[in-house]
This record gives C-alpha cells, sequence and structure tokens, in this order.
C-alpha cells in the first residue's frame, strides 16, 4: 500500500497529468528534493513516465511533465442499468480503447457477472493480443448506495446487499471495483471531462432519477456516497406528484415522469427522443410541460451552485435532451434564483452518453490499482 504522501502524489499524477514536477510541488507543499524521492519508485515500476519537453510558460525553460504510463495497463470500466450495461476497455490514462454495451437478460447478481464478464472478455478480445493480457483492474459502476464494495441499495436492479467484486473478480482474474455511478461520472468529469483543470464543481445528472456529485478543493466528495441527497427537493409550486407523494420535487426531472406527463398531454404515449423533437419544433401540447420543467432545472441548479458554493455546473445524464430545446429559459430560471451580485452560474452539457459513465467506472478501477501499488517490489495490482 502507498503511504500518504505517495497516495497524494498518485492521485495529483492521475487527475493533472501531464504536470510538471514544479507544479506538483507546489500544490503538493513538497521540497523538489522530496518530490524526486517520491517519484523516483513510480518511475522505476513503469508507472510514471516523463513526456518530452516542452516550455514551462511561467519559468521559460523546457520541462519534462509527468504523467501516467498509459501502457501501464488496461483497465475495464462497466456501468449498469436497470437493463443494459455499457463497458469500455481504457488504457492508465482512461482513453477509451474499445467499448460496447449490451442488454441484460436478467437483473440476479450471478446472471449480470456473466454476461459482464462475457462482455469485457468480447472487448479484449478486440484489441492486440498484447493489450488484452495486460488488463490489471476492473470497476462497475451501479445507481444506488454503495460502500465498501458493497451495493446495498440499487433500486434498478433490484438488489439489496449484493456484493458484486467476489462473483465478478474471478471470471475476469482481476481486482473489482464497485462505486456509485454518479461518483464514478463525476470522478470522470474531475480527470478528463469539463470539470478538468476546475478545483470545485457540481455535477447533476438527469435520468431514471436525478443525482448530484460534487468536487471541492480538487476532490470528489463521497461522504454520502449514492444516497438520494437531491433527486427529491423542492424544485416548483406546482408540477406531478412523485412516487413518494411531493408535489413539484426534482424527480418531475426523471425521465419516467417527463414521459408520463408528455403521455397525458399527447393522448398516447411517446418515446423521449420523440418528445425532445415535438419539443425543439415548439409543439403546443409539450411546450408547457418542458418550460415547466426548464424552469424547475435552473432552481435546482441555482440551489446547488448556491448551497455548494462551486459556480461550474455539469449537466449529463440520457434525461438531459429535452433542455437543447429550452436552454435559454434555464438559464433565466437559474439567473431569475440566484443573487445578482454572485458570479454567474457556468454551466457544461455533457452529452456524451453511457460510456462516459463506463469511463468514469474505468477511472475508478484504474485509482483503486493505484492505491494497491507495492512500491519497490515487482508490480502488483
Ligand atoms: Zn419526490
Amino acid at each position: 500500500m502507498l503511504t500518504a504522501s505517495e497516495s497524494a502524489l498518485a492521485r495529483a499524477v492521475l487527475v493533472h497529468g501531464p504536470i510538471a514536477r514544479s507544479a506538483l510541488a507546489h500544490s503538493l507543499a513538497l521540497s523538489p528534493a522530496s518530490l524526486t524521492r517520491l517519484v523516483r519508485p513510480f518511475l522505476d515500476q513503469g508507472v510514471f513516465i516523463e513526456r518530452p519537453h516542452m516550455v514551462d510558460g511561467l519559468v521559460g525553460r523546457p520541462v519534462t511533465p509527468l504523467d501516467v504510463a498509459p501502457e501501464w495497463g488496461r483497465f475495464a470500466g462497466v456501468k449498469l442499468t436497470g437493463d443494459r450495461a455499457y463497458a469500455v476497455v481504457t488504457d492508465a490514462r482512461a482513453e477509451v480503447l474499445v467499448r460496447g454495451e449490451r442488454a441484460l437478460v436478467s437483473t440476479e447478481p450471478e446472471a449480470v457477472c456473466e454476461l459482464v464478464a462475457d462482455l469485457v472478455g468480447d472487448l479484449l478480445a478486440d484489441l492486440a493480443t498484447s493489450d488484452a493480457a495486460r488488463l490489471r483492474a476492473a470497476g462497475v459502476s451501479l445507481g444506488g448506495v454503495v460502500r465498501g464494495g458493497r451495493a446495498e441499495f440499487a433500486p434498478f436492479l433490484d438488489w439489496a446487499d449484493v456484493e458484486i467484486a467476489p462473483l465478478l473478480a474471478p471470471r475476469l482474474g482481476v481486482p473489482v471495483t464497485v462505486e456509485n455511478d454518479v461518483i464514478a461520472l463525476t470522478e470522470a468529469e474531475h480527470w478528463f471531462g469539463y470539470g478538468r483543470g476546475i478545483p470545485g464543481f457540481s455535477l447533476l445528472t438527469v435520468g431514471a432519477g436525478v443525482g448530484h456529485g460534487l468536487v471541492v478543493d480538487d476532490r470528489v466528495v463521497r461522504a454520502a456516497a449514492g444516497a438520494d441527497l437531491v433527486g427529491h427537493v423542492p424544485v416548483a409550486e406546482s408540477g406531478p406528484i412523485c412516487p413518494l407523494g411531493h408535489r413539484g420535487c426534482a424527480h418531475m426531472l426523471a425521465t419516467a415522469s417527463i414521459l408520463a406527463e408528455c403521455a397525458g398531454a399527447l393522448g398516447r404515449p411517446a418515446a423521449y427522443d420523440e418528445l425532445t423533437d415535438l419539443a425543439l419544433t415548439g409543439d403546443e401540447r409539450i411546450t408547457p410541460i418542458v418550460d415547466a420543467l426548464a424552469e424547475a432545472l435552473g432552481s435546482l441548479i441555482a440551489l446547488v451552485a448556491g448551497l455548494t458554493q462551486q459556480r461550474v455546473v455539469v449537466l449529463a445524464g440520457d434525461g438531459i435532451g429535452l433542455f437543447a430545446a429550452a436552454e435559454e429559459r434555464v438559464q433565466a430560471a437559474i439567473a431569475a434564483a440566484r443573487d445578482p451580485r454572485a458570479d454567474p452560474v457556468e454551466l457544461h452539457v455533457d452529452d456524451s452518453g453511457f460510456s462516459a459513465w463506463a469511463r468514469g467506472a474505468a477511472a475508478v478501477a484504474i485509482q483503486a490499482a493505484v492505491d494497491r501499488i507495492v512500491l519497490g517490489k515487482s508490480s502488483a495490482v
């Protein structure tokens, strides 16, 4: 296991690499000599590499920034929903090499693990043999409460107290890390998404439910990982009643709620994509619903930005498509709900879909693998 200093160094290079040694020494409050001593075993073991010389703008001389060696290993990331598995295989910098997805035939844990192992096996088979042989770890992310690798409560899969790692690790032959999906996506946004280079931001996910991830002082907040703390806050005076009996709570933004409301307005069921098309063309049956949703989302964003004191908000999830039709209204609602003297909220929309979630699961696996490194000995996962 790494010491606290080694772990902080590894994390800084993972998240910020390539990064100049001077910047690392500054952010970790280390002397150049201490940094050199800490870095050496990571270089010797092939975890870090020195990138080619580049000119440091601050000091005007060439530097050799440190980075995680992409070839240090291959990592599988899997995002589970209630009916599908989305998977990627990445290098150690979480760059996606191959991706795929498969419908779940059952949500029974053994069956899910069998399917996931099969899917990852197929993806590895698409890579060169030398790559596939170096699978070092896997990460699985899912909606619900995950503590210590145990899925305590995963409503979309109908799981309670399920331990996935002991079922999946023997099938894949590598250690498996399990994480709440919003936490994993927050890690992904922090490393290589809209949150890269930003010390703090909020992530709001809209899909089957409404989730919130938070980065403060360059770290993902995990205190209440997976608990549904934002999904039912009040965001509108009127609106549909959620399954818990609230009127106008954030659950009105969830996909099932939107589908039900729009079906009522149209007099027939319609798929989410069709609703998005109708909203974009200004269909008068849909527009009042979309307007109300946009205002509710704007209120939620302003609330989250205010309470967390982070002004950058990233929106993601499979239920954000409708908001493309209502972005101005969302922005107006944010402005109306926020103190005009505060900095404006900087809003980003990540529409890269479920592969971003799977990449987040791979990022969590990489981080866990780094934490398992035993320095000074032969390579260990
Ligand atoms: Zn509710």
